[in-house]
């Protein structure tokens, strides 16, 4: 349910209000916005009386929301939400590069491919330390060793970091990390997204491989319900007959997320292609549809990559790249 406030209500009224929300054992959530201020009211909302709130005079209107979703709808909350991290700004219309390498491999990989990707106007770090691997046989990630070298990264280029955690024992390890990663297979690992509510730490939250809208922004709600605002929304592909691509884009992801919620939407064009030569047209389309940044695969020799080499662009590629998105995102900031 959400209470539209009228303007100029005063925010002792707003406290008020608040007050009488709360004993009924609903928890507010207000959202100041250019025009109005919205009540959104979180919990058992069956025991309000909605003839009366409407009656108060301070309240312009009162609604039900349908979505099971509410603090990640966009009902709740009309403004962008904007997250800071370091020096870049994710969401409310800017494009923010996240940029580096499937996983961790060594220090001079991951350095010298923190200082080129930064070059070309990388704002975060990303890299795996732990790896989700389809095959047990495979490279699981430098692990431990892979948070430090991250960390060796980010203090000598000074990019904040993105990586992914995959189980809860882990989390210690990520006290220095600046965004924490809850990849595509534990998008409903809800015990994990619950700590990641606790944790006071922006969460980038990918996509599962069939999971629908929904899903997603209900897996977004249980960190925020757990007390974390500061979720990424992430498009990585989906599951879908094509075999041809690793997974299909789904670039419709963007407009639908961003209407039905008010978090950011970054898209990762590397897992949805599996292709390096996709990557570049699946960035501008992403750009081009309103996503609020890209998160892309870049290795130094990415023919020994020992994970996702062939989605991976080279550092050359990245930063041609870089310079086509940005004349993009200004040509569209004219039209
Ligand atoms: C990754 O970003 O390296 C990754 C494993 O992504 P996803 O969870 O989208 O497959
Ligand atoms: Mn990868």
């Amino acid at each position: 349910m959400i209470i539209i406030l009228k303007e100029n209500t005063t925010a002792q009224e707003i406290e008020n209000l608040a007050g009488i929300v709360k004993s009924h054992g609903v928890v507010p959530h207000i959202s100041q916005g250019m025009h109005q201020t919205i009540m959104g009211l979180v919990g058992d909302t069956t025991r309000i009386d909605i003839e009366s709130i409407s009656q108060l005079k301070i309240v312009e209107a009162v609604r039900r929301i349908q979505e099971p979703f509410k603090n990640a709808n966009r009902k709740f909350h009309p403004l962008d939400t904007v997250i800071k991290v370091g020096d870049a700004v994710i969401g409310g219309g800017s494009l923010t590069l996240i940029a580096g390498p499937c996983s961790v491999e060594s220090e001079e990989q991951i350095i010298s491919v923190a200082r080129n990707v930064k070059s070309s106007g990388a704002k975060i770090l990303r890299g795996g330390a732990f790896k989700p691997r389809t095959s047990p046989y495979a490279f699981q990630g430098l692990r431990e060793e892979g948070i430090k070298l991250l960390l060796e990264a980010k203090k000598d280029t000074g990019l904040p970091i993105v990586t992914e955690i995959m189980d809860l024992s882990q989390l210690d390890l990520f006290d220095e990390i600046d965004v924490i990663q809850v990849g595509a297979r534990n998008m409903q690992n809800f015990e994990l997204l619950k700590q990641l509510g606790h944790s006071g730490k922006p969460v980038l939250l990918k996509r599962g491989l069939s999971n629908t809208y929904q899903e997603l922004l209900m897996s977004a709600e249980y960190i925020m319900a757990f007390g974390n605002e500061q979720v990424i929304l992430c498009e990585r592909g989906i599951r879908t007959f094509e075999t041809y691509t690793r997974n299909t884009l789904d670039i419709s992801a963007v407009p639908a997320l961003k209407k039905l919620s008010h978090l950011p939407v970054v898209i990762d064009p590397s897992h949805a292609a599996g292709i390096a030569e996709f990557v570049s047209p699946l960035s501008m389309a992403a750009v081009a549809s309103g996503a609020d940044g890209l998160i892309i695969e870049v290795h130094n020799d990415p023919s020994k990559a020992k994970c996702d080499g062939a989605q991976s662009l080279t550092p050359e590629n990245f930063d041609t790249l870089a310079k086509k998105l940005h004349i993009l995102k200004n040509a569209m900031a004219e039209a």
